[in-house]
């Protein structure tokens, strides 16, 4: 059996009339930067999580970058985050000559401890920017609680966790700034890079408007020194074809993860765990194993592929070595990143795929 990691031609298939028709509308009007696709798009997203303000565009990375430009976030500012996520997170932080400050992860969720955030301000700290991975939010309220007694910014990076519920709320929704990704993999994928902000704040939601195109306010007039940071029509088309099904296939990816949880029970492997009153979209399935590299190629044999997200902890990776960090100093991280994998997870994903998948971790 031929099993992919994520299925996207399946998805391709199940909305090709839609989505090619509404593409096709792209090509003919010529609108290909901004326009009635992307309206649409912005006002469904807000829509959808609740937040007041919903600014498509070019990536999640960019989406973070135009957050932390928009709160003016500079050298000599210190960004509290977590070293177990995708390079992107701390990436921008670094790009704005600001400086990351790591907090290690609560062992149970893979997300920043908010037990240990206290004692990693200092009087340079300017936000804190939690990580929702795999599909599951941080525990943003206790994030929240300590941002308000310091008089910190909370951002979310929600790259991963669009679609997610935290307490009834929605994931990008649940403090100042929410940022999520489009790239083709995430929960909810575009054919392409693509990525939104989610403010209820008016003034931030203007200014990262206008960041995002130039820091322009009129043709020509710039306010402030911005980027190219637009998502294209095209994407905006596809997206909201896309998001009209996006709940059904959070329905499945949750169906989807808990049989995984259920049939690995008996398995000698740590599912992930869900906290009480929270959701996941699974935008991976991930599993700890005592002996990693068995375990893939094991899996690889039989022709079932898998992920490693991620093999090195942002504190140790080479391009962060200028923080200063070493080997020890976020013991949890660097424990999980040596036992972590993912096992392929789409919504198509079909119960004999998953059997089969189930039986090759079983087997001798
Ligand atoms: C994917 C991802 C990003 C970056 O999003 P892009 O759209 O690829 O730029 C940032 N943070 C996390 C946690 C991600 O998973």
């Amino acid at each position: 059996m031929k099993i992919n990691f994520i299925d996207l031609q399946a998805q391709y298939r199940a909305y090709k009339e839609e989505i090619d028709s509404e593409v096709l509308e792209v090509f003919s009007s010529a609108q290909f930067i901004g326009g009635e696709k992307l309206n649409k798009l912005e006002n469904s997203l807000a829509e959808y999580t609740g937040a007041k303000h919903a600014i498509g565009c070019s990536s999640g990375t960019d989406a973070l970058l135009l957050a932390l430009m928009a709160l003016d976030i500079q050298a000599g500012d210190e960004v509290i985050t977590t070293p177990f996520t995708f390079i992107a997170t701390a990436e921008v932080i670094a790009f704005l000559g600001a400086k990351s400050v790591f907090v290690d992860i609560d062992s149970q969720t893979y997300n920043i401890d908010p037990a240990k955030i206290e004692d990693a301000i200092t009087e340079r700290t300017k936000v804190i920017m939690p990580v929702s991975l795999y599909g599951q939010c941080a525990d943003m309220d206790a994030i929240n609680a300590i941002a308000k007694k310091y008089k910190l910014t909370v951002i979310e990076d929600a790259c991963q966790s669009f679609g997610a519920d935290y307490k009834g709320k929605k994931s990008c929704n649940l403090s100042t700034i929410g940022c999520t990704s489009f790239f083709p993999s995430k929960p909810l994928g575009a054919y392409g890079d693509g990525g939104a902000i989610f403010t209820s704040d008016d003034e931030l939601a203007e200014k990262m408007r206008m960041l995002l195109n130039h820091g322009q306010n009129e043709r020509y007039k710039h306010k402030y020194i911005g980027i190219n940071g637009r998502l294209d029509a095209v994407q905006a088309a596809i997206l909201n074809v896309k998001l009209k099904h996006f709940d059904d296939e959070v329905v499945a990816r949750e169906e989807i993860g808990s049989r995984y949880s259920d049939l690995l029970e008996d398995a000698d492997v740590i599912t992930p765990k869900i906290a009480e009153g929270n959701t996941s979209v699974y935008a991976q399935y991930s599993i700890r194993v005592k002996d990693r590299e068995a375990m893939v190629t094991k899996l690889s044999d039989e022709g079932v592929p898998t992920a490693v997200h991620y093999p090195v902890p942002l504190h140790l990776q080479e391009a962060f070595k200028g923080l200063g960090y070493k080997v020890g100093d976020f013991p949890i991280s660097e424990e999980v990143s040596e036992q972590i994998m993912s096992l392929p997870m789409s919504p198509y994903l079909t119960e004999k795929e998953q059997d089969f998948i189930i039986q090759a971790i079983k087997g001798e």
